[in-house]
């Protein structure tokens, strides 16, 4: 999965794991990173390897794998320092994902559907594809449910399929529980966070009309204060969509060693290639991130200044 992993990418991961196991395979789970409290409830978490804290055991385990299956990134640079083990490992890798533009030549076999709403539905569709309707357990549908519910924004981002809502129906019937499901990953904050996001939307919110364009910034100064950890700053960048007219959000952190982007548009306004092109990034049309190494004041300069391109584009 790609580092500082999301509800998608640990919901992938661990439903596969659930699914090998159940066959009968060995099979471990690595995380490149340490992961948001919010998902430390998950079914399997406890095995999970975190790569930057475990790293011998990683190795070890990457370098005696049969098969690896690389799961809700496109590019292997998405896992950090697990880039160059998996760049080295002779085994069959796999990918399953669904972000745009995948490094085909990186992995043996894939599926890449940049149309599917998430990488839980994916793996969904081949635990049932492959026969195995039967197999789908509790733990398996708490899994996937908490990929496909983060990364459709509980089911309001136009990859909500009907294929999407049928699975949920499917997972209900293996005795989902989604009410627990949502209450751990949304309802599960300490106060500081919520504090935090007040202070940032009255201190640090920018909005500039000319481009139906949201702005956000975040200095290290910000995180500390408010005790800001892995996983509390997610959905923020959500708020600057609320705004009526808006149509591209963008929010820059001032994280250890890099500056983290995360870019939110909506309709046609592509900000895969947006990130693409100005800040090393990718993901979707609608959702993407990226990042610099430049100072928190100079790449978010550089963001106003390439906006100015786009004008049209976002009137
Ligand atoms: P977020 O803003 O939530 O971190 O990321 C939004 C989407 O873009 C996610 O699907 C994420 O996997 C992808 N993404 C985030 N950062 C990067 C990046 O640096 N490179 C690429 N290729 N994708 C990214
Ligand atoms: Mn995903």
């Amino acid at each position: 999965m790609h580092q500082k992993p999301d509800g998608d990418a640990m919901g992938s991961t661990l439903a596969l794991y659930h699914f090998m196991k159940g066959l009968g395979h060995e099979t471990t789970v690595i995380s490149p990173t340490n992961w948001a409290d919010f998902l430390d409830w998950m079914p399997g978490i406890d095995t999970v390897v975190d790569f930057d804290k475990q790293k011998e055991k990683a190795l070890l385990l990457i370098n005696q794998a049969t098969v690896i299956f690389c799961l809700d990134f496109n590019v292997l640079h998405r896992t950090k320092n697990m880039e160059q083990p998996l760049t080295e490992a002779v085994c069959t890798k796999v990918l399953i994902d669904h972000h745009q533009q995948p490094q085909e030549e990186a992995f043996t076999y894939g599926i890449s559907d940049t149309s599917k709403s998430s990488t839980c539905e994916m793996v969904y569709d081949f635990i049932v594809n492959a026969g195995y309707s039967d197999n789908l357990t509790p733990e398996i549908a708490e899994c996937l449910y908490t990929g496909v519910m983060t990364d459709t924004g509980s089911f309001r981002f136009p990859a909500t399929s009907a294929s999407v809502h049928r699975m949920v129906a499917v997972l209900k019937e293996k005795g989902l529980l989604h009410t627990k499901v949502h209450h751990h990953i949304y309802d599960n904050f300490l106060e500081n966070r919520l504090r935090f996001i007040g202070y940032a939307l009255v201190n640090r919110l920018e909005v500039l009309y000319e481009y139906n364009t949201a702005c956000m910034y975040i200095t290290r100064a910000d995180l500390q204060r408010y005790n800001i950890k892995t996983g509390d700053t997610e959905g923020l960048v959500n708020y600057l969509l609320t705004i009526q007219g808006i149509k591209f959000g963008a929010l820059v952190i001032d994280r250890e060693g890099e500056r983290k982007w995360s870019f939110r548009s909506k309709g046609d306004f592509d900000v895969n290639s947006f990130a693409r092109k100005h800040f090393e990034g990718g993901g979707h049309v609608n959702a993407a991130g990226g990042r610099s190494s430049d100072s928190l004041e100079a790449t978010y300069t550089k963001f106003k200044e390439v906006i100015k391109e786009y004008q049209n584009q976002l009137q």
